[in-house]
Formats: structure tokens, C-alpha cells, sequence
């Protein structure tokens, strides 16, 4: 038995961007379970922030559209949740609701305070000055940054140092959901917590590493801002290479936040950079077009940018598709790639991170018992979350000697008998709880712009456009020709 969650202090969280998509299908709802299960006790506040004109009530009404599906079978919990929650309209760029917002702030000085900006990064600024006037970054007071933090080393560092004029660095919590996912935290469980794993985790015995980030939707209502950021910022530059990080980091002397991202700064420092000179050979970039997702025919990319767009959009240059090969120069990763592939409208909605070993170094077996696989570590993050450790056995039964390449499988749905909790609700938790380890520190951030940046640059010289792909299928072929050359394929073992 595992003991229940312990509740947290006594909190004020404040959406900025209350009203907004993020808010309403991941942040609300996180919220409201870890209410349920105890976490969360009567006396905290939720705050909505946004520009439309509602009060509390109007406010609650649609937090309670959002949560009618979540709280069906509790609906006591749900009107307790929302006697919680409060709203306050602002327009963060004007003065006007700014005393009342800070007035509301006042009623509970002992609360930790925790201002999550949920809205455009151009906002971010404002936000933090104002917060900063009223004297609101003082105390137990912390800011959670939402993705994007830039479009680029140099805009990267120009929120951090605004933010950072008004909040320390220890109080600012830049998120990447992807850290909070049960199967990442497993990965630092089974790397650290076994003595199996750790020995054979370097070059001498992983033959390569593979992270996909594969959707089925396509870019939907974000086509605006998607076509000025694209697949390599939107995805790589942060969630993919901190799976990587994870997968690749040194033993942290501890869990403490900043031995974990010591580690984890080490890896993107010593990541190869890839720029002119080979990124034609180490990268590939595509944008999909019409085709089928999930047994519907669906537009491509352009389309979806008219659709959304009120001009009309002839042509992007913008990738929705991106697969590369990175190499990681230490003594533990020489000579071992790291292939990233991540896209929209692909064959299906799946993310994994697949270890590759290396084959035996002789074969005692026949032909007639068929090939011998490499053993693989897959790690699931989605759909649904699990570990798989792929083994060479015999295959039952008399009959001569047969292998048979089968998965120790650990779904953690089947193993536990619960359904995860959502990265969000364990995210919002440790920023009230004071804990960053799974928080992206300055220097991370800036470290893996200042890889990424190099690649958009030698996208941007080429002026080459992406390769195309249909709707639905992995990709342009040129992606898979990029790990076929190595004599590898891309592992697309998915039930
Ligand atoms: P969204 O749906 O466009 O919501 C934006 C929110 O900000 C709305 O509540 C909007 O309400 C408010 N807002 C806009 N201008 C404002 C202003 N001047 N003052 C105060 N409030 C203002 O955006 P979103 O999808 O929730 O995304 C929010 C942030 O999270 C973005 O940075 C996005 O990149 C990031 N993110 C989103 C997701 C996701 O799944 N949606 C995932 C990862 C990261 P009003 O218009 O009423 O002011």
C-alpha cells in the first residue's frame, strides 16, 4: 500500500490566461483532482485572470462546464472546488484592475503565492512588472513560465533577464510538461533505483537511442503562432531534448533540483553542434500535406493556416516535421546516436523513447532458430504511459529451438490498477511545494537554444523548403533514409 498524497500549504495559484485553452483542458482540471484526492486543502484559491468581463460567479459557471465530465460522479466535490476559485478581469498591458487584483492578493499574506502566465510570452513582461509594483513577487511568491521561452537564444534571454529583474531565479518555474509524465520520472527509477540499468548505460553496450514525438492532429487554431515557431522550436528545443537529458545525464549526487539539472546542463553542453557545415546530412524537415488521420481525409498544413488565418497563406517555409541525428561528445555517448523525430499528422499519436542495445557479440544458435534481436528499453509516454523491456526467449514448446523476441511489460494502467495522474497536476503541486528539480533552469534553457539556434540558421541559408509528406503516414522518406543509411530503422513497434 502506498501511503496517500499529503496535502500542501495553504495557497493562492493565479492563472493569468484563465479563460484560455491551456487552462481550461490541462490546469483547471489538475487542479481539481488533486483536489479530490486530498492535496488541496479548503482555504486555497484558484484565480482567474483574463480581459473578458466576468465576476466570480460568471467564472465559476464555465470552470464548472469544463469539470462537469471530470466531477460526474462527485458532484459535492466539484461545487466545494469551486467555492475555490475567483476571477478577476485585467488587461495585463493597462493599469485599470490591477488594485482590485492586488487587493484579493492582500486577503491572504501567509498563502504561498503562485502566479502560473498561461498566456503569449509577450506578456510576460508586463505581467511580472506590474506583480512587481505591488509588491507581489515578495515572500513565498513564485511565477511558472509556460512554453515558449523565446524564439530564440537572444529573445530567450531578454524575458529571463525582465522576468528575472522582478523574481529571483529560485522563485521562477519554467515548465516543460513532459518532466512531470510518470514514465520520465520512471526513467530516473529504473536508471538509478536498479543496479541492472546503470552498467550497461554507455556507448560499450547502447548501440543507439531513439525519442519520438509523433501527433495525429495537425495544427488546428495554433497555425498562427505554430507557423512562426515551428516543429524544432515548438518540440525539440525543449521537450525532446530534455527527454534526451534525461536518458543521457550523468548519476545526480542526489535528487535535489540542482544536482539533477547539473547533470542535465553537462548533456546539452555536450551535445555536437550541428549547423551549415552537416545539417543537410543530420537533419531532415518536412510539412505535411492532405491525406488521412485516424480514417478521416484531412487537409494539409497550408489549408489549415488559411483556415485559421484571415489572410490568405500561398506558401510557409515553416516545418511541421523534424527528424534528426544528434551525437552527445563524452566518454559515456561517443559514437552513439540519438535520433529525434517528432511531426504532426503522422501515422499515430505516440511518444517513446527507445533504448537500442547492442546485439551479442556471437551467435551460438542456428539459422533454423531464427534472427536474434537487440534488446530495446522502450519508455511510453503516450498514450499510455508504461516500460517495456524487450528479451530474447525460447519459444515454448518442443519443436527444436525457437527464439522469440518478447516485452517485459510494465503498462502502469494494468500494473498499478489507476489511471496516471496528468503531468500538470503533479507540476503545479511541487511549485507550491518549492520543488524545481523538474523545472528547466535559466542556464538550460539558454544551453539548448544556444544548440538549437545553429540548426534554424542553416535552415534559414539553405532556403530550402520543407520535404512533404502526406497526412498520416511518418513522415517525408527522407527521414527514414537519415537512420537507414546507419543500417538502423526507426522502431515502429507500436499495438
Ligand atoms: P489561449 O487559448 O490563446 O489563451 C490566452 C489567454 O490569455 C486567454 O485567457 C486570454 O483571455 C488571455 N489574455 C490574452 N491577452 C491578455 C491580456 N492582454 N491580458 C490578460 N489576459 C490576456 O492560449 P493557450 O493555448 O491557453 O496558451 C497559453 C500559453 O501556454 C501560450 O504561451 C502557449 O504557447 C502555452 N502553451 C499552451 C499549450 C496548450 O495546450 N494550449 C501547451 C503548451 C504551452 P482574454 O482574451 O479574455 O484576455
Amino acid at each position: 500500500m502506498t501511503a496517500p498524497a499529503q496535502p500542501v500549504d495553504l495557497f493562492d495559484l493565479v492563472i493569468f490566461g484563465g479563460t484560455g485553452d491551456l487552462a481550461v483542458r490541462k490546469l483547471l482540471p489538475a487542479l481539481f483532482h488533486r483536489f479530490v484526492d486530498g492535496q488541496i486543502q479548503d482555504g486555497s484559491r484558484i484565480v482567474g485572470v483574463a480581459r473578458e468581463a466576468l465576476d466570480d460567479d460568471g467564472y465559476r459557471q464555465q470552470v464548472r462546464a469544463t469539470l462537469n465530465g471530470a466531477a460526474q460522479s462527485k458532484p459535492d466535490k466539484l461545487d466545494a472546488f469551486l467555492k475555490m476559485v475567483h476571477y478577476r478581469p485585467l488587461d495585463a498591458r493597462k493599469d485599470e484592475g490591477w488594485d482590485d487584483f492586488a487587493k484579493l492578493m492582500g486577503e491572504c499574506p501567509s498563502h504561498v503565492r503562485v502566479f502560473y502566465l498561461s498566456t503569449s510570452p509577450d506578456l510576460f513582461v508586463d505581467i511580472c512588472q506590474r506583480l512587481g509594483h505591488y509588491g507581489l513577487n515578495k515572500g513565498e511568491s513564485r511565477v511558472v513560465l509556460e512554453k515558449p521561452i523565446g524564439h530564440d537564444l537572444a529573445s530567450a534571454n531578454r524575458i529571463n533577464d525582465d522576468v528575472g529583474a522582478v523574481f529571483a531565479e529560485s522563485q521562477t518555474y519554467r515548465i516543460d510538461h513532459y518532466l512531470g509524465k510518470e514514465t520520465v520520472q520512471n526513467l530516473l527509477a529504473l536508471r538509478f533505483g536498479n543496479a541492472l540499468f546503470e552498467p550497461l548505460w554507455n556507448a560499450g553496450h547502447i548501440d543507439h537511442v531513439q525519442i519520438t514525438v509523433a501527433e495525429t492532429l495537425g495544427v488546428g487554431r495554433r497555425g498562427p503562432y505554430y507557423d512562426h515557431a515551428g516543429a524544432l522550436r515548438d518540440m525539440v528545443q525543449n521537450h525532446m531534448l530534455q527527454l534526451l537529458c534525461m536518458v543521457a545525464m550523468e548519476p545526480p549526487a542526489s535528487l535535489s533540483p540542482d544536482a539533477v539539472r547539473d547533470e542535465k546542463l553537462k548533456v546539452l553542453h555536450a551535445l555536437k553542434p550541428i549547423d551549415e557545415g552537416n545539417a543537410a546530412q543530420l537533419t531532415v524537415r518536412g510539412q505535411y500535406r492532405a491525406g488521412a488521420a485516424e480514417g478521416q481525409s484531412v487537409p494539409g498544413y497550408i489549408e489549415d493556416l488559411n483556415a485559421d488565418s484571415k489572410s490568405k497563406v500561398e506558401k510557409s517555409n515553416t516545418e511541421t516535421f523534424v527528424a534528426l541525428k544528434a551525437e552527445i561528445g563524452n566518454w559515456r555517448w561517443a559514437g552513439v546516436p540519438f535520433y529525434l523525430r517528432t511531426g504532426k499528422r503522422l501515422a499515430e499519436r505516440v511518444s517513446e523513447i527507445v533504448v537500442a542495445f547492442k546485439p551479442v557479440p556471437h551467435s551460438i544458435f542456428t539459422a533454423s532458430a531464427g534472427p536474434l534481436a537487440q534488446n530495446r528499453l522502450v519508455l511510453r509516454l503516450q498514450p499510455d504511459e508504461g516500460v517495456k523491456l524487450w528479451l530474447t526467449i525460447k519459444h515454448p514448446g518442443p519443436g527444436g529451438l525457437r527464439l522469440r523476441h518478447v516485452p517485459l511489460d510494465m503498462s502502469f494502467v494494468e500494473a498499478f490498477g489507476v489511471q496516471q495522474p496528468d503531468a500538470y497536476e503533479r507540476l503545479l503541486l511541487d511549485v507550491v511545494r518549492g520543488n524545481p528539480t523538474l523545472f528547466m533552469r535559466r542556464d538550460e534553457v539558454e544551453a539548448a537554444w544556444r544548440w538549437a539556434d545553429p540548426i534554424l540558421a542553416a535552415w534559414a541559408a539553405s532556403g530550402e523548403a520543407p520535404r512533404p509528406y502526406t497526412s498520416g503516414t511518418w513522415g517525408p522518406s527522407a527521414a527514414v533514409a537519415l537512420i537507414e543509411r546507419d543500417g538502423r530503422t526507426w522502431d515502429e513497434d507500436y499495438e
